[in-house]
């Protein structure tokens, strides 16, 4: 099946591959494949594509090249943070502060520490989706070792008052008592500035299928001198945080992916905002008993997220495949289950609206008219099913 024929929504779940990205790859997969941990030249080339890549995220995200530690994506990243601190600093405590409304890439191993005797506190958000800061400076105790919040909300898009998150937690540690901050900046790479100069986390989690690189790779930013250890074992590669042969083609990929991400940012926000609230707008006015979901201000320029009273997420998504849309339901993780959105029930949502919620996320190849066909599909899909339950 040709995607060109569809209209494509699901940007939040995964992105196409840009050409560039794809042309830079090649020749790591097709001619240069030598191992780079091999010591002839050969395998330094490898070695140099790596480094060099290194360097320029690094470059874009203000850190130094040896806090770029590479792994096989955003949900690795996120389970080395968040195992691999816990563990290094379990001599100081044992206690975790995350909110509830996480990618499960960060509540399932907050989750398995649980069953290993770690006590872990899930935030609460407002109906917006946001975490009070003062919140999380009641949640501090003297065990605490580790703060995990991410910056910007995959299903609902919403963006938390970092600073003050972070500022927080500043405050209230002091020299015996270390507590390391973790975000998970998955959604946020590309669309927002990530500058770890300004920005005092210890460690942040990206990926690179989200910003139209390749699936498989991403990485996690460890502020020199934070513990941490390692969750893999093997020969020692990525500073002996992340054993395994280097994903050398999609390490490069990544690296072109958030280069062109970066210089396209203002280009792709601009026309995002303009895509998005024509969309929402458009739907709360012409689709009765509907409603925006998230932050009315706060939020990603590219994620909506609309509920619909008396009808099912699914069949919507039904009725938008077969009129040749694509969009999501709740998260793709909880996609096939029954059960309604954590994020959306966190925000207070009543669990029949959660699951007749749809997430559209854009990217700035959707078109206008794109836009007014979705409405308009969208219109009658809702209506039939409303008058089919009634
Ligand atoms: C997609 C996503 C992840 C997981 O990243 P992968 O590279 O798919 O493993 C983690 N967190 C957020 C917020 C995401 O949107």
């Amino acid at each position: 099946m040709n995607i060109n024929d569809y209209i494509y929504l699901d940007n939040a779940a995964t992105t196409k591959i840009k050409k560039k990205v794809l042309d830079s790859m090649i020749p790591h997969l097709e001619s240069n494949f030598g191992n780079p941990s091999s010591l002839y030249s050969f395998g330094q080339e490898s070695r140099n594509s790596i480094e060099e890549s290194r360097e320029k995220i690094s470059t874009i995200l203000h850190s130094k090249p040896s806090e770029i530690i590479f792994t096989s994506g955003g949900t690795e990243a996120n389970n080395l943070a968040i195992l691999g601190s816990s563990y290094a600093m379990k001599d100081f405590g044992n206690h975790i502060i995350t909110s509830s409304i996480e990618h499960h890439a960060v509540l399932h191993p907050c989750e398995e520490l649980e069953k290993e005797g770690f006590e872990v506190d899930y935030l609460p958000v407002d109906k917006f989706g946001l975490v009070s800061p003062k919140d999380l400076k009641n949640a501090i105790k003297p065990n605490t070792i580790l703060v995990s919040i991410m910056m910007a909300n995959n299903e609902i898009g919403t963006i938390q008052d970092m600073n003050n998150l972070i500022k927080v937690v500043r405050e209230k540690q002091d020299s015996n008592n270390l507590i390391l901050f973790h975000s998970d900046a998955v959604q946020s790479l590309g669309k927002m500035e990530i500058n770890l100069k300004n920005m005092d986390v210890d460690l942040l989690s990206v990926s690179g299928h989200k910003i139209n690189g390749p699936k498989g790779i991403g990485a996690l930013f460890v502020r020199r001198g934070t513990p941490l250890r390692p969750i893999i074992f093997g020969g020692g590669q990525e500073k002996q945080l992340r054993s395994g042969t280097e994903n050398v083609a999609a390490i490069v990929g990544f690296a072109e992916a958030l280069f062109l991400a970066e210089s396209e940012r203002e280009n792709f926000n601009e026309k995002c905002t303009n895509l998005r609230d024509k969309l929402s707008n458009r739907i709360l006015e012409l689709i009765p008993q509907s409603f925006l979901n998230g932050h009315p201000t706060e939020r990603l320029s590219n994620i909506v997220n609309i509920s619909f009273d008396g009808v099912e997420g699914e069949p919507i998504l039904v009725g938008l495949d077969l009129a040749g849309i694509y969009a999501s339901s709740g998260s793709a993780c909880s996609s096939g289950s029954l059960d309604p959105s954590h994020v959306l029930i966190s925000t207070g949502l009543n669990p029949k609206l959660a699951l007749g919620s749809i997430r559209f996320s854009l990217s700035p190849s959707n078109s206008e008219e794109e836009i007014f066909y979705v409405v308009k599909e969208l219109s009658k899909i809702i209506k039939t099913l409303r008058e089919m339950a009634s």
